[in-house]
């Protein structure tokens, strides 16, 4: 399963992927300006390169018309001033930069100057030794070059140049005599006006410099100094001069290429996008995701549904097999509401065990309870109590059968209270069997096992009990202790088994001596018996030890090794003084004394205790 970030951090991953890429587009564009740029720059330094050397070919191509002139003067002497004047017209017309031409004789003087207005301050001129131009005028003298002036203050007014062209004159022996200077005045804005006026040199803004000071400057409208170009200027043999060209925006403009511009916006919007469309993607995902996680939910709401409607039809199945079950049980179960005493539910053993049919059963317990449960009401109130007080709450009840007989219930019951309504859950037993059972146990558990006679333990409970009562009474009671003779020459001579036998045979007439209820025969132990008689004093104890004896005797139970031949038996008896304050005990002793008088006496007799015996 795909676990996707808190919604912050991918807004926050996006955001610094676009800013990255921002970053990176503007990188990209700045380097591209850049190598634009440098672009720029060399297409201007080529551009003014290009009219330097324009420039350069300008001036050339503009001062032929002297250097012809010179020509012809060295090849044909010297030219008559009118012929000269002609050829210098047409040099004048033909370059309107020139100040002036004009020719300065081997004496350094000026001879001829054209045109003559506007020049007539450089008439009668002579080049000095501390003119400025003197040593390049003597350098072209020497060279038979042609040689430009720096800039200097001419004599008719403001910065000009002079082309010091040297002319000769050859004699009959061909010997070459200096004849002057054909010089070529040019004023500096007149010559860079007219050399430009021929150049397209509108992109440019011109400045021109002469040994790094400016001295001509030509300004378009607008101008990018930044961009500006310092290239070497020749102006004829002259290198003293530079060009300052700055490329004016409209030039730049269509040197500029809008690359740049098109790639950063494009990538700026390819960023844009690219994050746009990874936004919208993981959005979509997250979405799917949630979709997915809520269709995993669905189906886990469903599939539970499903068990849980599978364990309630299990628990419905499995509560309709308990309530069938509770069918086969032989107790009664059965929960009833209290207020309404409606059946809520019951099994078979609760009615047919007693005899109805099921709605006669839940019809006799609405309509008359105490007829289905003698004392229901009391009872109900018991089973509150025992509930109140978290009591044990099992009852023994009788329940009336449907042919009218009762018969006893052991009936456990139980109070609940759910959704504000008082239920009993009850389970009835018939427990007629049990208590029978109990019965028997009870009475084997007083019993003795060979005789059937009570035995010692329940002799020795009911001398109390009974000399207690009697006490309270104010009435005797009478304690008969019997011993079989030579018993045990009995035993020696016929067996135990025909001992056990005549122990058996002697408890019957003991028992079938005794005529009053509450009167008891017990077996005190080994051939020893005793008789409790209520209520009894010596008439009535003596009367009694008669009939033992009578029995006994009419058992005639053959003993070989007695006197007798026959079993008898010794009898002592003692009678309680309720005026006294003795212990049964005492009567047990006394009757014990009483018995061994009998014994000690021949046997086979009776005797009763009396005061002063011990
Ligand atoms: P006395 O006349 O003095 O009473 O003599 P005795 O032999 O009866 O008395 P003794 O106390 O010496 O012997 C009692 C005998 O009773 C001993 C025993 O063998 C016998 N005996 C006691 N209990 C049983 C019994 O449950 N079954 C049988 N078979 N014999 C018993
Ligand atoms: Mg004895
Ligand atoms: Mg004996």
């Amino acid at each position: 399963m795909l676990h996707f970030p808190p919604a912050w951090l991918v807004r926050s991953a996006l955001v610094l992927l676009l800013l990255a890429l921002c970053g990176t587009s503007l990188l990209l564009w700045r380097q591209m300006e850049d190598a634009q740029q440098e672009r720029i720059r060399d297409r201007v330094g080529y551009q003014a390169r290009t009219l330097a050397t324009e420039l350069e070919t300008n001036l050339i191509d503009e001062v032929e018309g002297l250097r012809r002139m010179a020509l012809e003067w060295n090849h044909r002497g010297r030219i008559p001033q009118d012929e000269w004047s002609l050829e210098a017209n047409f040099a004048l017309e033909h370059f309107p930069g020139y100040q002036s031409i004009q020719w300065m004789g081997a004496d350094l003087r000026m001879h001829w100057v054209l045109p003559e207005t506007g020049n007539e301050a450089a008439r009668g001129f002579r080049l000095t030794r501390n003119h400025p131009n003197f040593n390049l005028a003597m350098q072209a003298k020497a060279s038979g070059e042609a040689q430009m002036s720096n800039s200097f203050t001419l004599v008719q007014g403001g910065r000009g140049f002079i082309l010091y062209t040297p002319l000769y004159i050859s004699d009959e022996q061909s010997k070459r005599t200096f004849d002057g200077f054909l010089q070529g005045v040019f004023r500096v804005e007149s010559l860079m006006d007219e050399l430009l006026a021929k150049l397209d040199d509108r992109n440019f803004s011109v400045l021109l410099l002469e040994s790094g000071q400016p001295i001509y400057r030509k300004q378009q409208p607008e101008s990018l100094g930044q961009l500006s170009q310092r290239v070497p200027l020749h102006l004829l043999n002259n290198s003293n001069f530079a060009l300052q060209l700055s490329p004016t925006p409209k030039l730049v403009e269509q040197l500029r290429s809008p690359l740049p511009q098109v790639v950063l916006g494009a990538s700026l919007l390819t960023s844009l996008l690219l994050v746009a469309a990874l936004a919208l993607a993981l959005e979509n995902a997250r979405r799917a995701s949630a979709l997915q996680a809520g269709y995993r939910r669905l189906n886990e709401e469903v599939s539970q549904r499903e068990h849980a409607e599978q364990d309630l039809r299990d628990s419905r199945q499995r509560l309709q097999l308990v309530l069938d079950l509770t069918d086969s049980s032989q107790d009664g179960l059965f929960i009833f509401e209290l207020a309404s005493r409606e059946v809520l539910h019951m099994n078979q053993a609760t009615h047919a065990s007693l005899g109805y049919d099921a709605d006669t059963f839940r019809r006799l317990l609405k309509e008359d309870p105490e007829q289905l449960l003698p004392g229901f009401h009391t009872w109900l109130e018991l089973v509150r109590q025992a509930h109140r007080d978290d009591n044990s709450s099992i009852f023994q009840r009788e329940m009336r059968r449907a042919d009218g007989s009762l018969q006893a219930a052991e009936i456990s019951a139980q109070m609940v209270n759910l959704n504000g309504r008082d239920y009993l859950i009850g389970v009835s037993r018939d427990n007629r069997e049990r208590l029978e059972l109990e019965a028997r146990l009870q009475r084997l558990s007083r019993q003795d096992g060979l005789t059937g006679l009570y035995n010692r333990r329940y002799f020795d409970r009911q001398l109390g009990g009974e000399w207690r009562r009697l006490r309270r009474l104010g009435a005797p009671l009478a304690l008969l202790m019997l011993d079989v003779d030579h018993f045990k020459a009995y035993n020696d001579r016929l067996g135990h088994q025909a001992g056990d036998d005549a122990l058996r045979r002697v408890a019957q007439a003991l028992q079938q001596s005794l005529r009053r209820e509450g009167d008891v025969a017990c077996r005190y132990g080994g051939e020893e018996f005793a008789i409790i008689l209520a209520n009894t004093a010596e008439e009535g104890a003596r009367h009694v030890a008669e009939r033992v004896m009578a029995r006994i005797a009419e058992l005639a139970i053959e003993h070989p090794a007695s006197p007798e031949e026959r079993l008898t038996l010794s009898i002592g008896i003692a009678i309680s003084d309720p005026a006294r304050e003795d212990q049964p005990d005492s009567l047990v002793s006394r009757s014990d004394a009483a018995l061994y008088r009998a014994k000690h006496e021949g046997r086979n007799r009776t005797c009763l205790w009396e005061k002063g015996q011990g």
